[in-house]
């Protein structure tokens, strides 16, 4: 671990004032599954690929656009002048040069990387790391890293630089949702980093939406990626719902808290909340504290994704 940690966190957690409008980041009494130990993968330790994007991809491509795709894989190499456009996709000076993928919406897995928070919604912030910074570096070493290795797999992105979908935050989180079901997506995985009043909790957990109709697809898809944090070192708090303290149907019964885990299910899309780890606790710190931890969490992320769709490799 680089650096030590303060006790002078200036902790913003990701909460607002509006109850049940979350996108995540607190840890809170929720029931709990525990996931299995297998730790029969181990991580590679090959850099993610860095594909040369120019293109936003929001933008839900045409079929024709597959042979773009396939020849911005095969170069993902490729060194250009960069375009202004493309400056503004740069997150830090380094990470992301980012390339003309183009996800194909005939692929026979679509995904949407939701880099949680963003723009005017802060998410936590914690001894110089903000979090709407560090989800989008996940989502798109993520994407960069399935796009590249796995041949039947689409990745759309909610954000991919730091700006808010829309600025009234209830309006952005069911955006989010919006762009995979316009995508068709087969789920959204809404990446986020944790923080704790006390600063004294530590490891990943997966919030997902308790309707039956999406829950079981979920969980084991959460169970996957859990299983890939957990063999970095990350604790594994299992799978998670959250009941709303507000809203409830017409029989009484309590909403998913979560907007993401709501608005998704309403969609009949697996959406989950993936708290990779605790931003302000030291143990977990240091699985997040330079470039390369927080490629290893997106490759994780990636091969849970992987498992659980059992992706092609190229
Ligand atoms: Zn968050």
């Amino acid at each position: 671990m680089s650096g030590r940690i303060r006790r002078t966190f200036e902790l913003l957690l990701c909460v607002t004032a509006v109850v049940g409008i979350l996108t995540g980041c607190v840890s809170t009494n929720s029931s709990t599954t525990d996931s299995s130990k297998d730790m029969s993968k181990t991580m590679s330790n090959g850099k993610i690929a860095v594909p040369d994007v120019s293109r936003d991809t929001l933008t839900l491509p045409a079929a024709s656009d597959t042979k773009v795709k396939d020849e911005a894989i095969k170069t993902p190499d490729s060194s250009k002048d960069k375009t202004s456009e493309e400056k503004d996709e740069v997150i830090g000076g380094s990470l992301v040069n980012p390339s003309k993928y183009i996800p194909d919406p005939g692929a026979r897995i679509k995904i949407v990387l939701d880099a949680g928070h963003g723009g005017v919604h802060s998410g936590a912030s914690s001894d110089g790391i903000n979090e709407q910074d560090i989800n989008l570096r996940v989502a798109l070493y993520c994407r960069n890293y399935l796009v590249t290795h796995y041949s039947d797999v689409a990745v759309y992105l909610t954000r991919n630089n730091d700006r808010e979908l829309d600025p009234t935050l209830r309006v952005d989180l069911e955006e989010r949702a919006n762009i995979a079901e316009r995508a068709n997506a087969d789920s959204l995985i809404s990446i986020h980093f944790n923080a704790s009043e006390d600063h004294d909790q530590s490891g990943a957990v997966v919030y997902v939406s308790k309707s039956d109709n999406v829950h079981e697809e979920s969980a084991l898809l959460g169970e996957e990626i859990l299983k890939k944090l957990e063999d970095l070192g990350i604790g594994n708090n299992g799978i998670k719902t959250r009941d709303s303290n507000d809203l409830m149907d017409s029989n009484g019964n309590p909403y998913d808290y979560y907007a993401i885990n709501r608005h998704c299910a309403k969609r009949d899309i697996p959406g989950i909340i993936v708290e990779h780890a605790f931003m302000d606790n030291a143990d977990d710190r240091c699985f997040i504290d330079s470039e390369e931890d927080l490629i290893a969490i997106a490759e994780a992320d990636a091969l849970g994704i992987a498992a659980h769709y059992e992706l092609t490799l190229y």
